[in-house]
């Protein structure tokens, strides 16, 4: 086996010159990397690239409001500290709250999340939901670009051979109700076989804004924009009537592959007890 050189950059320039000179892999929390490079017991793992330990830059680090209401996360920002933030959008939240366990939770960044684009990854359905932007940063300047758009499949990204994730920026949102599930094997440790987030906004009797996003139901993320505009700008009680067309858009929109039957089943139950919620003008706030 050929020699991989390591590195472990203590500036974020000097990580851009690394990325650039010798198209040097980020490792974060390294506990996607690691497990897809591994040989076996007693071998070290090959990623067959240069490797940049960027755990220690403090440019990628920490949770910030922005002067508009936007909450940025920094690139290197963990699961743990996302769940913990009360400046995090909910959605966001629980789903870093789940991810894993708590070992994991302490390590696993949101950049390494949205780097390893899993389609069962937690963080990027949420943050699809919510119209999140990722910054990317490279010697010739940052670009951003809609999390939706950066992930084009599963595991398969925008990002330059010159770039790395600098933050995700989630813009402000005012929900009337908001949903989130995450189904798993188990509590601990499960990767999800199926989650989902839905979000409203209802103003005077009228859907004024309405939202769903489905994670492990395709290559990427699902949202349906056909779907969400047939509920968006409608009286309340135009709902019921909407609601079969409404499903079975969205059951257009999962991908037949990634999704036998009893889990679309599932998607369906949980869009619908959502819709009830604002059909029946429930308590605003969280949907159980
Ligand atoms: C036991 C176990 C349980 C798990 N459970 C879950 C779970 O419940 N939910 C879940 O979503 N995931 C889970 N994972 C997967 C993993 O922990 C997450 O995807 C985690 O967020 C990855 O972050 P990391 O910092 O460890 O990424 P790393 O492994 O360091 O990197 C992952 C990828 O992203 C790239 N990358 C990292 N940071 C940057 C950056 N700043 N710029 C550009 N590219 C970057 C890397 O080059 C690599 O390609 C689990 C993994 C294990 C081993």
């Amino acid at each position: 086996m050929a020699a991989v050189r390591n590195y472990v950059p203590e500036t974020l320039d000097e990580a851009l010159l690394l990325r650039k000179a010798e198209g040097a892999v980020p490792l974060a929390g390294g506990t996607d990397i690691m497990v897809q490079g591994k040989r076996g017991i007693g071998l070290s793992p090959e990623i067959g690239k240069p490797v940049m330990v960027i755990s220690s830059l403090k440019e990628l680090k920490g949770i910030t409001m922005l002067p508009d209401g936007s909450v940025e996360i920094g690139a290197l920002t963990t699961a743990a500290e996302i769940a913990e933030s009360l400046i995090v959008p909910w959605h966001v939240r629980m789903a870093a709250s789940g991810m894993g366990a708590v070992a994991l939770r302490n390590i696993a960044t949101i950049g390494g999340n949205i780097g390893n684009a899993s389609p069962k990854g937690d963080l990027p359905q949420p943050l699809i939901l919510l119209d999140a932007e990722v910054v990317l940063i490279s010697f010739d300047g940052e670009r951003r670009v809609l999390l939706d758009a950066f992930i084009q499949g599963s595991k398969k990204t925008d990002l330059h051979d010159d770039e790395i994730i600098k933050s995700v920026v989630i813009p402000p949102h005012d929900f009337t109700y908001s949903y989130y599930r995450k189904i798993g094997m188990r509590k601990a440790n499960a990767i999800s076989k199926l989650s989902l987030s839905a979000a409203a906004v209802v103003k005077d009797g009228l859907v004024v804004d309405f939202r769903a996003s489905s994670g492990a139901a395709g290559p990427k993320v699902i949202r349906s924009r056909e779907a969400e505009s047939m509920i968006i700008r409608r009286p309340v009680e135009d709902i019921p009537e909407i609601v079969p067309d409404f499903l079975e858009a969205w059951d257009h929109a999962i991908s037949p592959h990634a999704m036998p039957k009893y889990r679309r089943n599932s998607t369906a139950r949980m869009l619908t007890r959502f819709l009830e919620a604002i059909v029946n003008e429930e308590e605003p706030g969280i949907v159980e």
